[in-house]
C-alpha cells in the first residue's frame, strides 16, 4: 500500500522534472529534488536523461532506455532464459533491481562509447552545463542515505526495511513495469535514423490499464501517449487530453487493456529483439520478434 502511494509521489517528482508542477522552474526543481532524493533518485541526473528519452522516443540509436537489440546482437542469455522459469527469474531481477541497475550502470540504456552512470557528473550522459546539477543530485542522495543510516541506528535495521526498504522496492518495481509496458508491445515499432521522427516515436508508445491503481498512479499508466505528445502538461489534465487526442489520432492511438501481469508475461516472451520490416521500402522500421 505505502509502495503504491509512494509511486504516486514519484510521479509528482517526474512531473517537476518536466516543469509541469508549477509556473516556477525553481519551485519545480526544489520539490522534485526533495521528493526524488527521498526515493533515492538523482533528480537532475534523471531529469536530463528522461528529457532526452522524450526527444528521441522510439529511436534505435538515440532513445535513452528500453532500447531493444537487433536479432544479431541478442545475448546467449535471452536464448536460454526465454522459457517459464527463465522468464520468472528475469522479470524478478528486472523488477527488483532494474531501476538501480539502469541508474548506476545504464543497463537496458542506449549505447554510449564509454561507461555511463547517472551519478557521474563527468559521464557521457551529461554536458558541461549539467555537471554541477548532477553533483547536487548526488548530494541529495547522500543526505538521504545518511538520514537512513541514522534512522537505522536509532530504530533498528528491520524497522527501516519494513517502513522504507520494502515500499521503495515496490515503487521501483512498479516504475520499471509501468515504463517497460508503455514502450514495449508486440505491435509497437522502433525506427532507425532513416525512418525516425519525433512524432512517429511519440506515437510508438502504449497506454495500459492498471485497474484501481490507475488513480493511485495519477493516471500516468493510461495517458502515456498524451504525455509524450504534451510532456509539460500536469497529470490532472492528462485524462481529458487523452480523450481529446483519441478521435484525432484514430488508429495511431495505442491502447492495450490486457491486465498488467498478463501483459508483462506476454511482452517478456514475445519482445526479445527487433528486426527490420519485411517490406523492401521500410528498412528503417523494426518490429519485435522472439524466434532465436
Ligand atoms: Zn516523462
Amino acid at each position: 500500500m505505502q509502495g503504491c502511494v509512494l509511486t504516486g509521489v514519484w510521479v509528482i517528482a517526474h512531473e517537476c522534472g518536466h516543469h509541469a508542477f508549477s509556473d516556477y522552474q525553481w519551485l519545480d526543481d526544489t520539490v522534485g529534488l526533495v521528493l526524488h532524493s527521498f526515493l533515492l533518485v538523482p533528480y537532475f541526473s534523471w531529469k536530463y536523461s528522461h528529457r532526452r528519452h522524450h526527444s528521441n522516443t522510439g529511436s534505435l540509436e538515440r532513445d535513452e532506455v528500453f532500447v531493444p537489440k537487433p536479432k544479431s546482437k541478442v545475448s546467449w542469455f535471452s536464448k536460454y532464459f526465454n522459457n517459464p522459469p527463465g522468464r520468472v527469474l528475469t522479470l524478478a531481477v528486472t523488477l527488483l533491481f532494474g531501476w538501480p541497475l539502469y541508474l548506476a550502470f545504464n543497463v537496458s540504456g542506449r549505447y554510449y562509447d564509454r561507461f555511463a552512470c547517472h551519478f557521474d557528473p563527468y559521464g557521457p550522459i551529461y554536458n558541461d552545463r549539467e555537471r554541477l546539477q548532477i553533483l547536487i543530485s548526488d548530494a541529495g542522495i547522500f543526505a538521504v542515505t545518511y538520514g537512513l543510516f541514522r534512522l537505522a541506528a536509532a530504530k533498528g535495521i528491520s524497522w527501516l526495511i519494513c517502513v522504507y526498504g520494502v515500499p521503495l522496492l515496490i515503487v521501483n518495481a512498479f516504475l520499471v513495469l509501468i515504463t517497460y509496458l508503455q514502450h514495449t508491445h508486440p505491435s509497437l515499432p522502433h525506427y532507425d535514423s532513416s525512418e525516425w521522427d519525433w512524432l512517429r516515436g511519440a506515437l510508438a508508445t502504449c497506454d495500459r490499464d492498471y485497474g484501481v491503481l490507475n488513480k493511485v498512479f495519477h493516471n500516468i499508466t493510461d495517458t502515456h501517449v498524451a504525455h509524450h505528445l504534451f510532456s509539460t502538461m500536469p497529470h490532472y489534465h492528462a485524462m481529458e487530453a487523452t480523450k481529446a487526442v483519441k478521435p484525432v489520432l484514430k488508429e495511431y492511438y495505442q491502447f492495450d487493456g490486457t491486465p498488467f501481469y498478463k501483459a508483462m508475461w506476454r511482452e517478456a516472451k514475445e519482445c526479445v529483439y527487433v528486426e527490420p520490416d519485411e517490406g523492401s521500402h521500410n528498412k528503417g522500421v523494426f518490429w519485435y520478434g522472439n524466434k532465436i
